[in-house]
């Protein structure tokens, strides 16, 4: 992409409405524009990463062997009100009425729905085990929307369900997916640490929700810092392996890490005190396993292998997509901008053309541009006549994670210069050593 060709309405000035970094950086950076109290318009460099962060999920989701399907937002009232939420639900659903009169409601998330296709189609248990999820936009006429995408009244969520035939089978099903959420989250560069929660309105036992440590997170979370020293990494993961998942779990839920809802003053009290926590996190995903809630109220059974007919154990499952965009700023930026994780950036290199109009400075940067491009790549080429300290800012405040810096100096002497978002490090090379750097830098990424 040229950057003359682009939209990125910057913003020199810091946008007074917004009170925490994420907010301001996506303000600043032209990715988002509020259209109404918690709903936004997504640019087109902040749609970009927003796909890119829904490509690591629907990837992820595919690899644990979870089925993609897509919902409506729009539903009606009528099966809420037989699993008994439409009253329950309160204030924070939206709800709407058709021409007809009938009570319809923009889905703040989908049990009863999914639930609904379940039962008209599935009988036996030969069926199962069946897992699917989508991508969509819900909405929740939160009381404070605050902090932009952090938390919105509109957003978009991942959201999955389980279906198996027993407690034990679907209690395998929450493991698999608190693994396939630990790569997930590790993928777009982040920590997300597991840690017991409660259930709320979605009801159950079992639950845990995926935190991001940051100053600005809403819940106050509890925990044995050696939690933070756990790291998923490049394992082989057979999701169908009862055993591995259960291991996993248990590795990552062993230590004490927990919500303030489910807080235990008496046993955080055990961990060595130089090892307790007490901090603030950004809450990007949940798991439940909530049994046969739904299967119950709803008649979602399946004939067992006696011939019997027994209701479902079922779970959801949570990633707060759009919320992601936020918490990874909050996690990854500096006093210049963004510092997005390769795993995420919206373009993978920046080329910065230090001397617009100079014949040779703008072959050299055409044709690094073809060459990143060839090496499938996707490079934002600042190609205005503006001055260098213009084009570094914009750089920096996007926050593509490398540059390329041409101009005609470092051509006479056959170098680019390639600068590291991050730690500021700049290496001077030439560039078909710069683009090999690069391709190397996003093999197994891009
Ligand atoms: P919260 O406690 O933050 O209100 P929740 O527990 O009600 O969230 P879930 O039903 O668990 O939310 O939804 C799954 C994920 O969707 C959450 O983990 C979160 O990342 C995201 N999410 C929930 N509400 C919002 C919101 N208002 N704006 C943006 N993302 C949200
Ligand atoms: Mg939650």
């Amino acid at each position: 992409m040229r950057l003359t060709r682009y939209f990125l309405p910057v913003l020199k000035e810091n946008p007074s409405e917004a009170q925490i970094v994420s907010h301001r950086l996506m303000l600043r950076a032209g990715m988002i524009k509020q259209a109404a109290a918690g709903i936004y318009s997504w640019l087109p460099l902040g749609f970009k990463v927003l796909r890119r962060i829904e490509d690591i999920v629907h990837e992820e989701q595919a690899r644990a062997g979870h089925l993609a399907m897509q919902m409506p937002t729009i539903q009606s009232a009528d099966l809420w009100r037989e699993s008994g939420r439409y009253d329950a639900y309160g204030e924070e659903m939206l709800r709407i009425k058709d021409r007809g009169g009938r009570d319809m409601l923009f889905t703040p998330t989908a049990e009863e729905l999914v639930t609904d296709i379940f039962r008209a189609h599935v009988g036996s248990y030969r069926d199962l085990p069946l897992t699917m999820y989508q991508i969509q936009w819900k909405f929740r006429d939160e009381i404070r929307p605050r902090f932009g995408v952090m938390r919105g009244r509109e957003f978009l969520m991942k959201d999955g369900y389980n279906f198996d035939l027993t407690k034990e089978d679907a209690l395998h099903a929450y493991n698999r997916h608190l693994v396939s959420y630990l790569r997930t989250y590790e993928r777009m560069g982040l920590q997300a640490i597991p840690m017991r929660a409660d259930s709320g309105p979605i009801g159950g036992d079992d639950t845990h929700e995926f935190l991001v440590l940051a100053e600005t997170g809403e819940s106050e979370v509890f925990y044995d810092s050696a939690v933070t020293d756990l790291t998923f990494g490049d394992r082989d993961i057979d999701y169908d392996d009862k055993a591995q998942c259960a291991a996993i779990m248990e590795e990552f839920t062993r230590l004490y890490a927990r919500t303030d809802e489910t807080h235990d003053a008496a046993l955080f009290d055990q961990i060595p005190q130089e090892r307790r926590r007490t901090a603030r996190g950004i809450e990007v995903g949940q798991i439940f396993y909530f049994g046969t809630k739904y299967s119950d109220a709803m008649g979602a059974t399946v004939q067992g292998p006696d011939g019997k007919s027994v209701p479902v154990h079922m779970g959801s499952h949570g990633i707060g997509v759009s919320r992601l965009l936020g918490a990874i700023i909050e996690a990854s930026h500096d006093d210049k901008g963004i510092i997005w994780p390769e795993g995420v950036t919206p373009f993978h290199a920046g080329i910065v053309n230090l001397k617009q109009g100079d014949a040779e400075a703008d072959a050299a940067c055409e044709a690094l541009y073809a060459d990143l491009v060839a090496a499938g790549l996707e490079p934002l080429y600042d190609d205005r006549d503006e001055r260098a300290g213009g084009k570094f800012a914009t750089m920096d405040l996007i926050g593509l994670p490398w540059r390329l810096t041409v101009g005609p100096r470092g051509l006479k002497n056959g170098v680019v210069e390639l600068t590291s978002r991050r730690t500021g490090e700049s290496e001077e090379l030439p560039p078909a050593a710069a683009v090999a750097r690069l391709s190397d830098i996003y093999k197994g990424i891009v």
